[in-house]
This record gives C-alpha cells, sequence and structure tokens, in this order.
C-alpha cells in the first residue's frame, strides 16, 4: 500500500458510518474510522484495535506516520488507508460531500442557549407530514456536526442542525458542512467565554453560520445581535431575507407574551400575518425558544390550526440519560425521550460502559420517523442489538411486534403497548441487569421507568457526567499531554458515588486512581475498574487482598514499608505483586518520610530491589490559599531534592508528583509526571481563581412534605428556636442531619432554593426533616427544591457555616439515593 499524502477531495467511500471513537464501532466492515489527534488523544493508538474488530477502512494523518506505524499500516493487504495532513478536515470534508447532495430546507441553529431544544420542538412539531433529520442530542461540535450530517439521505424532506463554538474560527468549518437555507439565532447569555476576547466577538463568530442563508430567525431585543447582523453579516448576505421578532420594539414580526393563570397567549403580527396561540408555558426562555419555533413553522408553511394542536402536545425536552438503581437489584438507564437509530446506538454505546450486573438488557418501543422501509430499519437494530451483546430485547409496539421473527439471536418478548407490558411482564425476568429503557415518547416509557425504580425517600443526590468529563477535561487542557491523571475517588468519590464516578474516569482513560483505604480499591475491582489504583492507608490486614486485587500501596513510614517487604518475601513470587509508591512528608505533617529518615528509607530501597517503586510523591498544605505560597515552593523543593536521591538509588525513573486540584491552577510548573485531581473534578476550584470554568457536578435537591401558615409569635421546631415575628407559610423538607444537612444550616443560617427563590431555614434542623420559610416564595406540598447545585453554589454554602465544600459534599449520608445523567 502507498502511504502517501493526499488532499482531502480525492477520498472516496462506500462506508455507510463514520466512526471517530474506537469505543463506539458497532458495524466495523461498513464503518470508516477517522483516526483524530487532539491535546490529549491520539486515535492512531486505536488503529489496530479498530482493525482486529473488522475495520477496513481508515483516515491517517502524515504526521502520526511512525516507522512502526507505517510497517503495521503496509501488513493489512486486505485494508485502505487514505493518508491526509488532517484527519479533522477529512471527515469535514466528506460530510460537506455528503451535503451537497441534498436540496431540502436545512435548519442551521446557534446560540447560547436553547439550541437542543428549539432543535427537539422543532422536530416534533414538523414530524408528517415532514421526513426531519436533526443532530441527536446536542451533536453540535466539530466532529458532532458532521457526524451529524453524515445520517442525511433521500427519504428527509426537512434536516436540522445545531452548531456551537468553544473558539474562535470553528464556525467557518461547520458553516460549509451544515450549508444551512434557514438560520435560527436563539439568543447570546451573558457568559464571556474562555477563548473569546468579547461577546460582540462570539456574536460575529456564530454569525459565520449563516453567510449563504436564504432566510434568517432571531430576536431583535438582543441588540448586539441586531447590529452585527446588519453591520458584519447583512454585507456579505445581501440577499437574504431577515425574520426579526420582538416583544417590545418596531420588527418584522411583532411578538407579544400574555401569562394568565395557567395558560400563556403568544399573540404575533406583521410579516407572517396575525396569529394566536396558547400554550400553558410561562417561563421566558421557554416562551423565547417556542417562538422562533412559531415563526419557522409558518414561514415553512405549516397551518396554524396544525402549530397549535401540536403545541398542546409539546413535552419539556430531557434530554437526560439516566442511571437509577431499580427493583430486583437491576441498573435502569432512563432514556425515555425519544427513541432512533442514532439515539439507541449512543445509548447502547453508554449501557455496554455499565459492566457491573450480570445481564444487559433494552425495553424498546417501536422506532418512529426513520425514514427507512421497516424491515430494514429493524434489521439494523437487531443487528445492532445483537452487535452490542444485549441478553434480553422487550419489544414494544405494533411495528417491532410485526418483525419480531428478526430477532432470533437475542432472548426476547414483546408487546403491542406500555399497558400490556406492565399488566403481563414478569420484572424478575430482568433480575440483576442493566436495563435500557429506550421509547419514543408517545409509548410513554416514563410508566415503565417509575415501576422499576426503586422505592426511596425523596432526597436525591443528582450527579451530572457531562459536567464531570467538563471539569477532568478542564484539568487535562491545563497540564498538557506529557502529564498523567490520577483522580483522588476517596470517600464515595467525595460523596459522588465512587463505582459510576470511576466508570466514567475509565472511560475517559484517566491513567490512575486513588482512594483512601483497601476496600474502597476491591469495590472498584469489583465492578470492572482495570485502572491502576493506589491506596493511601493501606494497613498490614489488607496486604492480601491489595495483592489479589493489584491494588498499589502507599508506603509512608518506616513500619508499614517494613511489613510490606516481609509480606512480599513471604511469598514465592515476591517481585510479582503491586507496585508501590512512596510517601514523603515536606511538611504537611501528616503521612510521609520525613527528612531525617530518607537515608534509612534508600538503604532499604537499595538492599529490595525487588520493591517496584512506581511513584514517589508528596502534597501540599495550601495551595488553595496565595498566602502559603512560598511555603509551597520550600515544599516543592524538598520533594524534588528527596526524589532525585530515591530515583538515583532504585536507577530508574518513578513517576513524580505533587499537585492536587488547587496546586494545578496555582502552580502549573510544578505539574511534573502526573497530578492528583480531587475537588476540582466535582465541580469546586479550591483557589477560587478560575470557578467560573467548572461546572457543577453535584445537585442536592428533596421535596416540600407539608405546608402550613403560621400565626407571628409563635414558634417552630425544637426547642421553640423558631420565633415568627410575622406571620409565614412554613414548609418542611424531606432532608435532615441524618442526610448530611449540617444542624449549623438552622435558624436561618442555611438558604435553600424553591422554585427559584432563595428561602432560609427556620428552628433547628431535625433529624430528617427541615423547616424552611416559603413565604415569598410559589410553593406547593411535592415540589422540589435545591439544597445546593448551581442555583445554590456550596462554597457559599460551606462558608456560611464556616467550612469547606469539601465537608459538605463528602457529609451526604449514603441513605441519600444518588441519581446519575448525562444531558
Ligand atoms: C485528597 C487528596 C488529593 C486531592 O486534593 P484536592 O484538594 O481534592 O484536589 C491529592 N493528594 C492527596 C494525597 C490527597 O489525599
Amino acid at each position: 500500500m502507498s502511504l502517501i499524502e493526499i488532499p482531502v477531495s480525492e477520498i472516496r467511500t462506500e462506508a455507510h458510518y463514520l466512526l471517530t471513537d474506537s469505543r463506539q464501532l458497532t458495524f466495523a466492515d461498513k464503518s470508516l474510522f477517522f483516526a483524530l489527534r487532539g491535546e490529549h488523544h491520539d486515535g492512531h493508538r486505536f488503529l489496530t484495535d479498530v482493525y482486529a474488530q473488522g475495520g477496513r477502512e481508515f483516515v491517517v494523518e502524515k504526521a502520526a506516520l511512525t516507522p512502526s506505524l507505517t510497517a503495521q499500516l503496509n501488513a493489512w493487504t486486505d485494508a485502505t488507508v487514505w493518508v491526509v495532513a488532517n484527519s479533522l478536515r477529512a471527515l469535514q470534508f466528506v460530510a460537506a460531500q455528503h451535503r451537497q447532495k441534498f436540496s431540502i430546507p436545512v435548519v442551521g441553529i446557534t446560540g447560547s442557549n436553547g439550541k437542543t431544544i428549539v432543535k427537539e420542538w422543532l422536530a416534533q412539531f414538523l414530524a408528517n407530514p415532514d421526513r426531519v433529520v436533526a443532530s441527536p442530542k446536542s451533536y453540535n461540535s466539530q466532529i458532532g456536526v458532521p457526524l451529524s450530517v453524515w445520517n442525511m439521505n433521500e427519504t428527509h424532506t426537512v434536516a436540522l442542525f445545531e452548531a456551537g463554538l468553544s473558539r474562535p474560527h470553528e464556525m467557518e468549518h461547520l458553516q460549509p458542512i451544515i450549508a444551512p437555507t434557514v438560520g435560527i439565532f436563539t439568543n447570546i447569555g451573558p457568559a464571556h467565554d474562555e477563548g473569546f476576547r468579547s461577546r460582540k466577538q462570539k456574536i460575529t463568530e456564530k454569525l459565520r453560520l449563516f453567510t449563504k442563508v436564504k432566510k434568517l430567525i432571531y430576536r431583535k431585543d438582543f441588540q448586539e445581535i441586531d447590529q452585527e447582523i446588519s453591520l458584519i453579516l447583512r454585507p456579505v448576505n445581501p440577499a437574504m431575507q431577515l425574520l426579526a421578532w420582538s416583544t417590545q420594539s418596531h420588527a418584522d414580526i411583532q411578538v407579544q407574551w400574555l401569562s394568565e393563570d395557567t395558560r400563556t397567549l403568544i399573540q404575533l403580527s406583521g410579516s407572517l400575518g396575525n396569529h394566536q396561540f396558547e400554550t400553558s408555558y410561562r417561563n421566558e426562555a421557554t416562551l423565547e425558544n417556542l417562538t422562533h419555533c412559531l415563526v419557522f413553522l409558518l414561514d415553512h408553511g405549516l397551518s396554524p390550526q396544525i402549530i397549535q394542536e401540536r403545541l398542546a402536545k409539546i413535552l419539556p425536552v430531557s434530554m437526560r440519560l439516566q442511571i437509577k438503581e431499580g427493583i430486583h437489584n437491576c441498573q435502569v438507564i432512563d432514556d425515555t425521550y425519544n427513541n432512533d437509530l442514532q439515539g439507541l446506538t449512543i445509548a447502547l454505546n453508554f449501557l455496554s460502559q455499565q459492566e457491573n450486573r450480570g445481564m444487559r438488557a433494552v425495553i424498546l418501543s417501536d422506532v418512529l420517523q426513520s425514514g427507512q422501509p421497516a424491515e430494514e430499519l429493524y434489521a439494523s437494530i437487531a443487528a445492532l442489538i445483537h452487535e452490542k451483546k444485549m441478553d434480553i430485547l422487550v419489544g414494544i409496539g405494533p411495528e417491532i411486534t410485526r418483525h419480531r421473527s428478526l430477532f432470533t439471536e437475542v432472548k426476547s418478548y414483546f408487546f403491542s403497548d406500555t399497558g400490556h407490558f406492565l399488566n403481563q411482564f414478569s420484572l424478575p425476568l430482568l433480575s440483576n441487569s442493566v436495563v435500557l429503557v429506550k421509547g419514543a415518547r408517545s409509548f410513554s416509557f416514563e410508566k415503565i421507568v417509575h415501576r422499576l425504580q426503586q422505592k426511596a425517600h425523596g432526597t436525591v443526590l443528582e450527579i451530572n457526567l457531562d459536567a464531570l468529563t467538563h471539569n477532568l477535561n478542564y484539568y487535562r487542557n491545563k497540564v498538557g499531554a506529557n502529564t498523567r491523571l490520577m483522580v483522588m475517588v476517596k470517600a464515595f468519590a467525595y460523596g459522588s458515588g465512587s463505582v459510576e464516578v470511576a466508570r466514567l474516569l475509565q472511560f475517559n482513560r484517566v491513567d490512575y486512581l486513588a482512594v483512601a483505604y483497601a476496600d474502597e480499591g476491591v469495590a472498584l475491582r469489583q465492578s470492572g475498574i482495570e485502572v491502576p489504583i493506589m491506596v493511601m492507608n493501606p494497613s498490614p490486614s489488607a496486604f492480601d487482598v491489595l495483592w489479589e486485587y493489584t491494588l498499589e500501596p502507599e508506603l509512608f513510614s518506616k513500619k508499614i514499608l517494613t511489613e510490606w517487604i516481609q509480606y512480599i518475601h513471604a511469598r514465592s513470587n515476591a517481585g510479582h505483586g503491586p507496585g508501590v509508591h512512596l510517601k514523603i512528608d515536606t511538611g504537611m505533617h501528616r503521612l510521609g518520610f520525613p527528612e531525617a529518615e530518607l537515608p534509612w528509607l534508600l538503604q532499604q530501597l537499595h538492599e529490595h530491589p525487588e520493591l517496584r517503586v512506581n511513584s514517589v510523591f508528596s502534597h501540599l498544605v495550601g495551595a488553595d490559599e496565595g498566602e502559603h505560597t512560598p511555603f509551597s515552593r520550600l515544599q516543592y523543593e524538598r520533594f524534588i531534592h528527596s526524589a532525585h536521591q530515591i530515583e538515583q538509588v532504585l536507577g530508574y525513573q518513578t513517576l513524580k508528583h505533587i499537585l492536587n486540584s488547587a496546586g494545578i491552577v496555582r502552580f502549573p510548573e510544578y505539574r511534573l509526571d502526573m497530578v492528583r485531581i480531587g475537588i476540582g473534578l466535582y465541580g469546586v476550584e479550591a483557589t477560587r481563581m478560575e470557578q467560573r470554568f467548572l461546572q457543577t457536578v453535584g445537585t442536592l435537591k428533596t421535596t416540600i412534605s407539608q405546608i402550613k401558615h403560621v400565626k407571628a409569635g409563635d414558634t417552630v421546631g425544637y426547642g421553640r428556636r423558631g420565633q415568627l415575628f410575622q406571620e409565614a407559610s412554613i414548609a418542611t423538607l424531606a432532608l435532615g442531619y441524618a442526610d448530611g444537612y449540617d444542624r449549623r444550616f438552622g435558624n436561618g443560617v442555611g438558604l435553600v432554593s424553591v422554585n427559584g427563590v432563595l428561602c432560609p431555614t427556620v428552628g433547628n434542623i431535625c433529624m430528617d426533616m427541615t423547616m424552611i420559610d416559603v413565604t415569598h416564595a410559589p410553593a406547593e406540598e411535592g415540589d422540589e427544591v435545591i439544597v445546593f447545585g448551581r442555583e445554590v453554589p456550596i462554597t457559599e454554602l460551606a462558608a456560611r457555616i464556616k467550612t469547606i465544600p469539601y465537608e459538605l459534599l463528602t457529609g451526604v449520608s449514603e441513605r441519600v439515593r444518588r441519581v446519575f445523567y448525562k444531558e
């Protein structure tokens, strides 16, 4: 094979699927794999994997061709390999070529918020008679957009694609791929994103998506958007028709939102005629998203009657894929929002990461609106389910039932509708499995999830897995490609749930995990975690399990090091156990060899070469606070001095590491071979200098059990502490100090958010309950209450009771159910 670089225009492929992530491989022989290189990922490392699984078409980068890779590629005589300068550009080019084959209306959606909602709602409105192709979930990145556009086929009559930006110059690559004929600019948020000089620059960049649109829909009340359209976009696209709408000033379309008790009237007048629609939504952001949809639909020619009929049925978009503990020891992956082939593939891939249960089951509705002939569609689904090694399939709906004979490779059950399933299916058949519940909205699969879900008390800690990934990548980008990542998942992953978090980290290929005690490490291994694990506080009684589960002990004192050496000597295979980590005490005075014991340590290392030292490390005592910077520097100097002596005696290099989350931000120059991320992953930036770049991971929620009106002069709670000077509405929450809501939050110190309004506690916190004042909040019994999360930042709460966020996070008791979700 000739591995000569070609221009991307010479790529010719018959592949059905474009693939950029080897973990998502499904139909290998029909896929074209693009080896992409990012700052931390190099797809070229996975070429062999893909080939071994049957992949035969590859796009690789010239600069990545090492002699050994070249030799390997040359040996694959049955494969086609295209060598290009930049694989991402090749992917984008192939998608842009594909786009050129179609002349249907293509809607390009961008903006700070609401892209996904507008897209999903338009899809709901348009489906039938239109056949819609849309970006799956929020696939709107440099990679997501080409993958979305690749799904277009001859049966579609409208396409809806969203485009997002994380830095300047990205849109010029997305424009030719989407090549929208109609644009929707949803809005512009106040956030000044990393990578952009100003909000104006962000708007200008986003507008590049619209340089060739025939029509552009936007809300004129965003004055900066309006200005930039006249100044920048108009001159390059003079023929474009504007559909500007406004609730405040004169525009092509005047809009009024009239909210009454239970409904809102949306009135439009102007260039699209006079119309009035009615919805039960009231909140401004939702009305804005709806208005974008209405303007598009009226212009598209959908009749106002049909729009109103569908508007009544429009459902809130929850693209969350949630993981819940279920009955019969099953784990439920709730993806009941929609059901299409692309979404099913994503969900099945996600399910494959959940490896700890015995069996894999999927409950699946008919797939609506695929645009494919039914026979072909269900054949692909059967193949997918087989490929992803599902053990059980429950098919619900007339169509999937009609094609039951295609599902020969899996144990399967079929029902004509959800009601029959709930009445007739024996749920214990799903015992000990991970169950994906995936159905089109009209099948009401939330009833199935409800049935499967474990009953628990009304308090949950929701963990946003996307935010975790975001935060991980943030630190990854900071430390660069040459520094490894160890993630601290001690203390139940800072309260977030160790197994699920570890699984996500393993999927994201972190280099090391660390736990405090051996049994935490064992639990991870038993759930299929294979990443190297360091145990910070091993005890001799745990040495057997350390050895058995390949958990690597931290050795920090004369005593523990001597005991470990004795232990390994007692085994016949002394040199074959786990490697160890040496902790140096440079000033923390917690665990670690003090400087004075260094000569002893060096002597031991010299005498016991069978001790394999994987790393040497120390811990900064005050990286989060600027005042301790001189001491941190001193600690670093001491550490390097000791580490070098150790390496000299060992005769080989070990990993050296000293930075925790705060240290990564404050001392990038000390990143060495590895860093240890803890609290930052969970969304708290301990130096507070870069908090804005992290996303909130955990949201503690509870519910209102009762509301009562209490007269002035009465008291609330134990000890008559909650004195009321005015008449008040008091709500009782299903949360107390036994759930981890600290007693110090009592008597107005703690605040919770009720329907967006902050409400203070009243009186003492009880064991299982807390009373709050909801006089100024819209509140009803059964309403959800946010105890901490984005609205109530955990750092501020911690400050209110003079503690640190670490204590609040790890204090959420284990009886509080953890729910994991992905957007
Ligand atoms: C917990 C811990 C960390 C992580 O610290 P954060 O402040 O949470 O980033 C790093 N190193 C050691 C030794 C730890 O015990």
